[in-house]
Protein backbone atom coordinates (compact mmCIF):
# COMPACT_ATOMS: atom_id res chain seq x y z
CA UNK A 1 0.00 0.00 0.00
CA UNK A 2 1.29 3.40 -0.83
CA UNK A 3 1.38 6.27 1.79
CA UNK A 4 1.64 9.94 0.58
CA UNK A 5 2.50 12.64 3.20
CA UNK A 6 -0.35 15.10 4.02
CA UNK A 7 1.18 18.05 1.72
CA UNK A 8 0.98 15.76 -1.44
CA UNK A 9 -2.66 15.07 -0.94
CA UNK A 10 -4.19 17.90 -2.97
CA UNK A 11 -1.94 17.74 -5.91
CA UNK A 12 -2.30 14.23 -5.91
CA UNK A 13 -6.05 14.39 -5.79
CA UNK A 14 -5.76 16.53 -8.25
CA UNK A 15 -3.53 14.60 -10.83
CA UNK A 16 -5.72 11.37 -10.01
CA UNK A 17 -8.76 13.60 -11.47
CA UNK A 18 -7.25 14.51 -14.41
CA UNK A 19 -6.30 11.12 -14.98
CA UNK A 20 -9.56 10.12 -14.80
CA UNK A 21 -10.93 12.93 -17.38
CA UNK A 22 -8.03 11.77 -19.79
CA UNK A 23 -7.07 7.84 -19.59
CA UNK A 24 -8.94 6.12 -17.03
CA UNK A 25 -12.90 7.24 -17.48
CA UNK A 26 -15.73 6.03 -15.86
CA UNK A 27 -17.44 4.34 -19.31
CA UNK A 28 -14.30 4.30 -21.10
CA UNK A 29 -10.74 3.72 -20.33
CA UNK A 30 -7.54 3.82 -22.62
CA UNK A 31 -5.78 1.26 -20.32
CA UNK A 32 -3.21 0.63 -24.14
CA UNK A 33 -2.54 4.23 -23.51
CA UNK A 34 -2.20 4.38 -19.35
CA UNK A 35 0.92 4.75 -17.93
CA UNK A 36 -0.02 3.13 -15.02
CA UNK A 37 -1.36 -0.36 -16.61
CA UNK A 38 1.51 -2.06 -15.48
CA UNK A 39 0.36 -1.23 -11.89
CA UNK A 40 -3.13 -1.10 -12.17
CA UNK A 41 -4.94 -4.55 -11.31
CA UNK A 42 -7.67 -3.70 -13.94
CA UNK A 43 -10.32 -4.62 -11.54
CA UNK A 44 -13.84 -4.87 -13.00
CA UNK A 45 -12.60 -3.27 -16.59
S1 LIG B 1 -4.70 0.57 -16.86
FE1 LIG B 1 -5.97 0.90 -15.05
S2 LIG B 1 -5.70 3.06 -14.51
FE2 LIG B 1 -5.00 2.78 -16.61
S3 LIG B 1 -6.76 3.27 -17.90
FE3 LIG B 1 -6.77 1.07 -17.57
S4 LIG B 1 -8.09 0.75 -15.78
FE4 LIG B 1 -7.51 2.92 -15.83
Amino acid sequence: MLEFRCEDWVPLSHRLIEHGRRVCGARKTSCSLCPLEDLCPRIGV
